[in-house]
């Protein structure tokens, strides 16, 4: 509609929830240069009733945990046993604040690493989820013996400024190997790019992914769907995938 936010609108401050955008680096900082306001992460879950984890302005990269709200432990998924400070772990919440509905041990089945409070300048005691909700741990996708996240697949494409909207696209060659397919959408005006977009994103997603080969396909602009809520960018085109659900 050629309104410039950065310049034109007065808005500072954006919350982003809902969506692991906030916390994703290359995210981050487009919304922050196409809104000229400063973002900050938060999550929340309907069955806790609120937001249990919010960034602060220092923006450690991370969201502090509500500490006098809830317990937040982080399990290893598979042994059920706590991780510490650094690991990889799921998310498990006791909320102090449902009365009616107690949420003790809940399983998230949320992706988080915890890192302490002294991670962050701004002076509080509550501890931090670096990144903060990473992914599902059911999000996971195994390619040919790789795990595949696609948060950090996001993570990856979003350093490129010319791409639009994605799809991670996963499918069966030959009833055989498992493939992934990055489809992807030029920007408009951003056309010529797309060889050297094209190479520099194999080589990152592979090299991200201990050299798991990603195949890369440019579709016409407006192809994809584009969502304004609750993205869904993976689609899992294999007999398996589409048997079990
Ligand atoms: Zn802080």
């Amino acid at each position: 509609m050629g309104i410039d936010l950065a310049k034109e609108s007065k808005v500072n401050k954006l919350i982003c929830s809902g969506e692991p955008a906030g916390s994703i680096p290359a995210v981050k900082r487009q919304l922050e240069e196409a809104w000229g306001a400063k973002c900050g992460d938060t999550a929340g879950m309907t069955e806790l009733g609120t937001i249990m984890i919010f960034e602060c302005s220092h923006q450690p990269g991370g969201t502090h945990i509500i500490e006098d709200n809830y317990i937040e432990e982080v399990l290893n998924p598979a042994t059920d046993e706590p991780v510490g400070y650094g690991e990889l772990g799921e998310r498990v919440v006791t909320s102090f604040g449902r009365g009616f509905i107690p949420v003790i041990r809940y399983r998230t089945k949320d992706m988080v690493l915890k890192v302490p409070a002294s991670t962050c300048t701004c002076g509080r005691t509550w501890d931090i989820y670096d990144g903060g909700i990473r992914g599902r741990w059911d999000d996971m996708k195994l390619i040919r013996g790789t795990n595949v996240y696609p948060r950090a697949v996001e993570a990856i494409v979003r350093e490129y400024a010319a791409i639009d909207e994605f799809q991670i696209y996963l499918w069966r060659k030959d009833n055989l190997t498992d493939e992934i397919t990055i489809k992807l959408e030029v920007k408009p005006g951003f056309e010529s790019e797309w060889e050297t977009l094209h190479r520099g994103l194999s080589k990152d997603l592979a090299n991200a992914h201990e050299g798991l080969r990603f195949n890369i396909e440019r579709v016409d602009y407006g192809v994809l769907p584009h969502f304004e809520l609750k993205a869904k960018r993976l689609v899992d085109a294999r007999p398996v995938a589409q048997y079990s659900e």
